[in-house]
């Protein structure tokens, strides 16, 4: 009974996941917020680090937050095949409030059994409380949108307070002690989640066969539609390793910037705002433009003029690319001035903001939607191990920044990003052809899949 139980007209489920996952993007984003300024800290100062380059610390933010993205692969299978979505998040929040604990202790050992643990535990906890959101609504119920787009506000709240609670901690008293307060906030997030269960009856539990439309579809071999549509998944895949290959500067390259190039006083306060702070930048403007953002393609759709997920996600990407030049007009400030103003940073967030919100939301929903049924269950994992190689590009290219200067990088972000956004949007009608009319299915993800599969079979 509990299991229907609704509230703001939704079911209460839906805020036990929102809850749980607030937390564990609290822990996730708060850790991402100090990593590298705790990589390059010197070893020896008053709150030491490792002393690391910003070379080898870029390299290893690169590695590690894409490995994290790649675990909901495995993490994914796992519920498939044998724990169910339920179990795997429970293994997955256990294992996160293991591995950020750990961080809190000050050893090289630590450090890496710590960022194993994570790697492990957004792997088995993302994808699946993913999926799960879906599963709280019966088939076509168009509730489910605006589900996923709570979920969203919740990730964003849990960024949000990450960077600035995590941050003002880790400089004010330590970094092991933003460690432990990432720790602890994934712990409220597993308490809340193991309370809630009882409103989660039925929700991804284990199943052990598969349903008798998707057995049949397992067997067949792709049709030429099928095949057309792969294609343009794959330039999907590759338009998501582009904008989070640039997005992704912002926990790295841009955090690193704000700590040491960004003039952070605010001389009639008194105050020098800490750089983890600028983490919540971006999640700040979600929280107010998401819902602008959605209403003008909302009425844009009203009007029939609503632009295709291909074209919002080229968009995306040169909207993104633009917050860039703002970092360009910084550096050059920087050498003339010796540091640059805050604002250039906040302007370089709202243009990626933007972006993210024009991009991000439809690629999922337009990705599964093009995956044949044969690979259904494959597409939530590619599509997270796509955003991870984008996160090891942006790894790599601040890496690259460090010898090719900084000024240049990101002027050739931004360049890059505009040419290939302009050529995506020069190939749509090819690539509309290639899709086969996969848009026209509605909004809610996983019910697009079954529409191929009646139409292909019809
Ligand atoms: N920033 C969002 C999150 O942490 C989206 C990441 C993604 O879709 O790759 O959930
Ligand atoms: N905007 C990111 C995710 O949506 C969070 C972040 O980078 O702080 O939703």
């Amino acid at each position: 009974m509990e299991n229907r139980k609704e509230l703001f007209g939704h079911p209460v489920g839906l805020y036990i996941l929102f809850f749980t996952e607030l937390w564990e993007r609290f822990s996730y984003y708060g850790m991402r917020a100090i990593l590298v300024l705790f990589l390059v800290a010197s070893s020896t100062g008053d709150n030491p680090g490792f002393g690391w380059t910003k070379v080898e610390a870029l390299g290893l933010y690169g590695i590690y937050t894409a490995l994290v993205y790649i675990a909901s692969i495995p993490g994914g299978i796992i519920a498939d095949k044998w724990l169910g979505q339920k179990k795997t998040v429970i293994v997955g929040g256990w294992l996160l409030v293991l591995g950020h604990s750990i961080l809190a202790i000050q050893a090289e050992w630590a450090f890496y059994a710590g960022i194993s643990f994570i790697i492990a535990g957004v792997g088995c906890l993302k994808p699946n409380i993913s999926t799960m959101v879906g599963g709280l609504y019966p088939k076509g119920d168009d509730r489910r949108d605006k589900g996923f787009t709570i979920f969203y506000i919740g990730i964003n709240v849990g960024a949000f307070l990450a960077g600035l609670m995590v941050g003002s901690v880790a400089i004010n008293y330590g970094w092991h002690f933003g460690f432990g307060l990432a720790g602890i906030g994934m712990a409220l997030g597993q308490i809340g989640f193991i309370f809630g269960l009882k409103y989660l009856k039925g929700i991804g539990e284990a199943t052990k066969a598969l349903p008798e439309a998707e057995r049949l579809a397992v067997n067949k071999p792709l049709t030429k539609v099928e095949k057309d549509r792969m294609i343009v998944m794959f330039i999907s895949f590759l338009m998501i390793i582009v904008f989070w290959g640039a997005f992704e500067q912002a926990g790295g390259l841009m955090n690193l910037y704000a700590s040491e190039k960004t003039n952070r006083m605010i001389t009639f306060l008194n105050f020098e705002v800490p750089a983890p702070w600028f983490q919540s930048v971006n999640s700040f403007f979600i929280m107010f433009l998401g819902s602008a953002i959605a209403g003008f393609w909302y009425t844009r759709k009203k009007k029939k003029k609503e632009a295709s997920s291909i074209f919002k996600m080229a968009i995306g990407i040169i909207i993104m690319g633009w917050g860039f030049l703002f970092m360009s007009a910084a550096s050059m400030q920087f050498q003339v001035n010796g540091s640059s103003a805050m604002y250039w940073l906040i302007l370089a967030y709202l243009f990626h903001t933007v972006g993210e919100l024009s991009a991000s939301p439809v690629a999922l929903s337009y990705v599964t939607k093009l995956a044949p049924m044969k690979y259904a269950s494959l597409m939530m994992g590619a599509y997270f191990a796509a955003t991870g190689m984008g996160n090891y590009v942006a790894g790599w290219v601040g890496e690259w920044s460090q010898s090719a200067g900084e000024l240049e990088i990101f002027t050739g972000i931004a360049i890059f990003c505009t040419l290939f956004g302009v050529l995506i949007i020069l190939c749509l009608k090819p690539l509309k052809r290639l899709a086969h009319g996969a848009e026209d299915f509605s909004d809610d993800t996983m019910s697009g899949l079954k529409n191929t599969e009646q139409i292909e079979t019809a």
